[in-house]
């Protein structure tokens, strides 16, 4: 008779939150001998996109620059990982799905970021929250039939928060929440809040689009500190292992690495200025076949 031996809590599927959730920089430095972190050269646009292939176009972080963001490349799904605004006012909003309308791409999927504060629902009811308070200024004046419906001005991308749809073969997952950081949309506590919208993520995601990067991959901020969800790490690591992980938020981040597993996206397109000078990341997969 064997007794199976229970897995230990670093390899088990069942994320539990790590006791120093709230320090990152700390943890990184206590498991990063443990993480491989290899930097991935990305598919240069030029290159033909390979037979029986699915081009991917990710952008992130653009922030109402859309008229001088660097060239897009065409691609089969372009995949925006928030932050499309400022402080997501109607105007903007139409400006950025007018800027979609332009693109080639047969299928945009776009998720919301911090500054997209309008389509935080609860943000925008809780009229007395200390968030909302903060931006009362830049929302004076704001009426409730300004955002009521403003997700609908999103007529030529779906929007995806807290959900998947599927692509040309893939399972698409994405999520808008990230780390609590100067009083923001979609902003909640490290921890359990946080774990709790990761548990979410279906284990069959092939691509997952978060805000906010994973702890240990494009999330070290420019003051040295590491700004990544230790928890999103275990969650993609240990549980959904996604091929890919896109995200933004932390613009000094961009860039692409692998743990061996998971290809990890930062593709802010703005820098730590709001300049928009980085150009979007480009990635091809082979195209599922369908039984
Ligand atoms: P955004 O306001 O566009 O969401 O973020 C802009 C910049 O704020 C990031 O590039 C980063 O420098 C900083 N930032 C945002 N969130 C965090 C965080 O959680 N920690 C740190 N250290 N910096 C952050
Ligand atoms: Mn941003
Ligand atoms: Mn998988
Ligand atoms: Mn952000």
């Amino acid at each position: 008779l064997s007794a199976k031996q229970p897995e230990s809590d670093e390899q088990s599927k069942e994320i539990t939150v790590h006791p120093e959730t709230n320090n990152p920089t700390r943890v990184w430095d206590t498991i990063r001998y443990k993480q491989k972190v290899d930097v991935v050269t990305p598919v240069d646009p030029a290159t033909p996109k390979p037979k029986d292939h699915v081009r991917f176009v990710c952008i992130s972080d653009t922030h109402s620059k859309t008229d001088r963001i660097p060239d897009i490349p065409d691609g089969d799904v372009l995949i925006h990982a928030g932050d499309f605004t400022k402080i997501c006012r109607r105007k903007e909003v139409k400006n950025f799905n007018d800027f979609l309308g332009t693109l080639p791409h047969r299928h945009k999927i776009v998720i919301a970021g911090n500054h997209e504060l309008t389509f935080d629902q609860q943000l925008m009811t809780e009229r007395n929250s200390h968030v909302f308070m903060s931006f009362a200024s830049a929302f004076e004046g704001l009426k409730t039939n300004e955002w009521k419906d403003i997700r609908s001005l999103l007529t030529n991308c779906t929007y995806l928060e807290d959900s998947e749809i599927q692509v040309m073969g893939f399972r698409i997952y994405g999520s808008p929440w990230q780390p609590v950081f100067c009083d923001w949309g979609f902003n909640l506590p490290r921890g359990q809040p946080l774990l709790d919208k990761w548990n979410k993520i279906p284990e069959g995601t092939d691509i997952l689009i978060t805000h906010g990067p994973p702890l240990g991959h494009g999330d070290l901020a420019s003051n040295g500190c590491r700004a990544g969800c230790v928890e999103l790490l275990s969650t993609v690591q240990r549980r959904v292992r996604p091929k890919y992980h896109v995200f933004g938020h932390i613009h000094e981040g961009y860039g692409v690495t692998t743990d061996g597993q998971t290809t990890f996206v930062n593709a802010a397109i703005c820098d730590v200025h709001y300049r928009p000078c980085n150009p979007p990341i480009v990635f091809d997969l082979p195209t599922p076949r369908v039984p």
